[in-house]
């Protein structure tokens, strides 16, 4: 499928800012990009949540792709939330919310304000060679991948069906997954596949391609869907690396707990949270490469798998067996011993 505008749609949600719960410029940014499409169909749930879905797929796709519209960040602390926030963590009039150690928020590096909330003061969108610099790439990289996506089957004219979602305030502990799994709008065995931006681990590395992610700090994933995500790729010869990334959480966990089949896709993530080197802020940072390649594999998965995630267990069944017959010479020659004649 071709990329079509992934550059562009990638600098334009970059450009918007967000923090935990004043994801609303995203969420218009969003709208916005999305209203062309005849195929896709924005909904909002209760809670501000976009759900989206595209083709004729009756609400019950088999892949929903999720990504989060917040970053880490400082926002107004509303008066009755009683919310005391230790001193290091207060900024004039904001509170910082998300998961950033006290030693980089004790630095007092500049933030920018935009009315209700601010982020740290770092640039929107830069390309370096081969890398997109932004003060927030996780998970506005998600959301990005996932709009292109979605655009460029609407291009395609190929008669898909899949979901996305984008939720809120995921950085202060899935608030908006869990809304959403209180809530599922889905049929109950389709397929969650939070697509991050992750700290690379195990053998993993930047510039390798994107993450198959089996789990996180708190959960390990669907084994079927993880399956189906590495045959697609093996398939199609796609870049792809496979690795338990436990440095952080993602939604998939939140999700899962609700008894909702998940999966992770993530891409690899430098600078996370903006914590770089020496201690200092800065802008995080991701491979261009590895963000084609999360494209590229997620449209195959859609093409490969339409209708949700398969069983690979009868091929792996078959490679098994097959090391058994080899061995036959072996199984006979010893039979005696064991009574088996
Ligand atoms: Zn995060």
């Amino acid at each position: 499928m071709d990329r079509g505008h992934l550059h562009e749609i990638l600098e334009t949600i970059l450009s918007v800012p967000t923090a935990p719960f004043h994801e609303y410029h995203i969420r218009d940014v969003i709208i916005r990009l999305l209203d062309p499409c005849s195929s896709v169909k924005v909904d909002e749930d209760e809670f501000g949540n976009l759900v989206v879905r595209h083709g004729d797929c009756d609400g019950s796709p088999g892949w929903i792709f999720g990504s989060h519209m917040d970053h880490p960040g400082f926002v107004e602390v509303p008066v009755e939330s009683g919310y005391h926030p230790e001193t290091f963590k207060v900024r004039d009039r904001f509170a910082f919310l998300g998961g950033v150690p006290e030693s980089y928020l004790r630095q007092g590096f500049p933030i920018k304000e935009f009315d209700q909330f601010a982020m740290w003061d770092l640039p929107a969108f830069e390309l370096r060679g081969t890398q997109i610099w932004s003060r927030a790439c996780d998970d506005l990289i998600g959301c990005a991948v996932i709009v292109a996506l979605l655009i460029a089957l609407d291009r395609s004219g190929i008669e898909l069906s899949c979901s996305a979602v984008f939720t809120r305030a995921e950085e202060v502990g899935f608030v908006g997954a869990i809304k959403l799994a209180q809530s599922w709008p889905f049929k109950p065995d389709a397929c969650f596949v939070s697509i991050e931006t992750s700290v690379a681990v195990d053998r993993a590395m930047m510039g390798g391609g994107p993450m198959c992610r089996v789990g996180d700090r708190i959960s390990t994933f669907d084994h079927a869907t993880t399956a189906s995500m590495l045959a697609v790729a093996q398939r199609r010869s796609l870049k792809i690396q496979r690795a338990l990334l436990d440095r952080g959480a993602c939604e998939a966990s939140g999700l899962q707990a609700y008894g909702i089949r998940t999966a992770g896709i993530s891409v690899p993530l430098g600078n996370y949270h903006n914590c770089g080197e020496q201690n200092l802020i800065s802008p995080e940072f991701v491979e261009l490469g590895d963000i084609e390649g999360l494209f590229d594999l997620m449209a195959a998965i859609l093409e490969e798998f339409p209708k949700g995630p398969g069983d690979c267990s009868a091929a792996l069944r078959q490679r098994f067996e097959l090391g058994l017959d080899t061995h036959l010479p072996f199984i006979e020659d010893t039979a005696g011993m064991f009574h088996c004649e």
